[in-house]
């Protein structure tokens, strides 16, 4: 369906079929990218057709709130990268979680999650969704029986981060899915760290997964979005994404953003490949640096997290690491110094940046707060780009 005919009866790698999906219908020019289709609405020859579009009987646009060609396209892609019955792309990595949440949860019902997670993630199920009802129940995920201590029969999902960011630790996903299917709830995965392209979430029993396509899809840091990646293992999760959140909370990612990551889809393997071998070989010879305390890198071998990462992820550790200095005056003073690598936040960008995570990320939480999610004053985020490591690796050693 989302191929020509030959590609789809050979049964073609990744690489090729990221960039040969084939349109929802044929263009009338023939344009090899597809079109940005700038329009709010659609026309319609007949009432009759209109009531089938609006009520879901056909597939044709009626409303950009909720469909538009050049977003559908981009989710056609995924879809055929990832196997997923639904792709719903939205506005930015924290519209698919929190609509992803809102879709799963109500008052009374909680959510098992890792006390370890990106910011706004935090904030969203220990402060937003607190507002409403539902309650955090965060332990240790990687803890199994603290994880069957914390589910209960109000228990709408488990929630975790692929590998945390940015303590890079990496739950056991079969073992939770078990656990999730046991009780009859959705695991819910956020994989931004490692593309799908990389490894099978539903292989590995995640029954939705959410991305933050700003980062390895968009590549080059160009636009914000969202992509919440359905295996149709939750019951109506898909139906009441695409009717209920998209209509009544309108995150829905603008064509624009689609057309500028169906550009970033289309080089994500290439990119990635390098951008991973950059950070394995950088993460390496930054441990000769006595000024450096500590590399946090799941591509190292001795990483404690490694192995369980390799059999879920696949070979790559990913393109973020993390150093810590002496203290933060030295961070600081590092990332004030350094020439080529950028300071910004973001991550799997083109170049390379630099973030000091506990002043800025998780700056507005409590000492208290930072402490119990292990974010640490001496801390710094890197996160590798395309460059050639000679010249990161002589920056960073400038720098110190
Ligand atoms: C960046 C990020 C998000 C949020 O994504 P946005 O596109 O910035 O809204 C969520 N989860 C992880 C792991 C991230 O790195």
């Amino acid at each position: 369906m989302y191929f020509k005919k030959d590609i789809r009866e050979k049964q073609m790698k990744k690489q090729t079929r990221a960039i040969h999906t084939a349109f929802q219908s044929v263009d009338a020019y023939h344009a090899l990218a597809m079109p940005v289709y700038h329009t709010a609405a659609y026309e319609f020859d007949t009432a009759n057709a209109m009531a089938d579009a609006f009520c879901g009987r056909t597939e044709m646009p009626d409303y950009s709130r909720v469909t538009n060609p050049t977003v559908t396209f981009l989710e056609n892609k995924v879809k055929a990268l990832t196997g997923a019955v639904h792709v719903i792309a939205m506005n930015s990595g924290m519209a698919a979680i929190a609509n992803t949440l809102l879709a799963v949860a109500g008052t009374g019902r909680n959510i098992v999650a890792s006390r370890h997670m990106f910011g706004n993630t935090y904030a969203l199920i220990a402060g937003t969704l607190l507002r409403f009802g539902v309650k955090p129940k965060l332990c240790d995920l990687t803890d199994l029986a603290a994880v069957g201590r914390a589910i209960d029969e109000n228990t709408c999902c488990i929630y975790l981060e692929i590998i945390t960011n940015p303590q890079q630790e990496v739950a056991d996903l079969r073992a939770l899915s078990q656990m999730a299917k046991v009780r009859g709830i959705p695991l819910i995965a956020d994989t931004t760290m490692i593309p799908f392209t990389e490894f099978s979430a539903k292989e590995l029993g995640v029954d939705i997964e959410v991305v933050s396509s700003t980062k390895y899809l968009s590549g080059g840091g160009t636009s914000i979005g969202g992509l919440v990646i359905d295996y149709g293992t939750c019951p109506g999760f898909g139906k009441r994404m695409k009717t209920e959140m998209l209509l009544n909370m309108g995150a829905y990612m603008t064509p624009h953003a689609a057309y500028m990551q169906t550009l970033g889809l289309e080089t994500l393997d290439a990119r990635y490949r390098v951008q991973s071998a950059n950070a394995l070989e950088l993460a390496k010879r930054l441990r000769t640096l006595p000024a450096i305390r500590r590399v946090t890198y799941i591509g190292l071998e001795d990483n404690p997290f490694h192995q369980l990462a390799k059999e879920q992820f696949g070979p790559t550790g990913g393109a973020m690491m993390t150093i810590d200095l002496e203290s933060r005056e030295e961070c600081f003073r590092f990332i004030n110094k350094l020439g080529l690598i950028r300071r910004a936040t973001n991550l799997f960008d083109n170049r390379s940046l630099a973030i000091h995570p506990a002043s800025t990320i998780f700056g507005n939480f409590t000492d208290r707060q930072r402490k119990q999610m292990d974010v640490s004053d001496t801390t710094i985020r890197l996160s590798i780009g395309l460059e050639h490591v000679d010249d990161l690796f002589e920056d960073i050693k400038n720098s110190l």
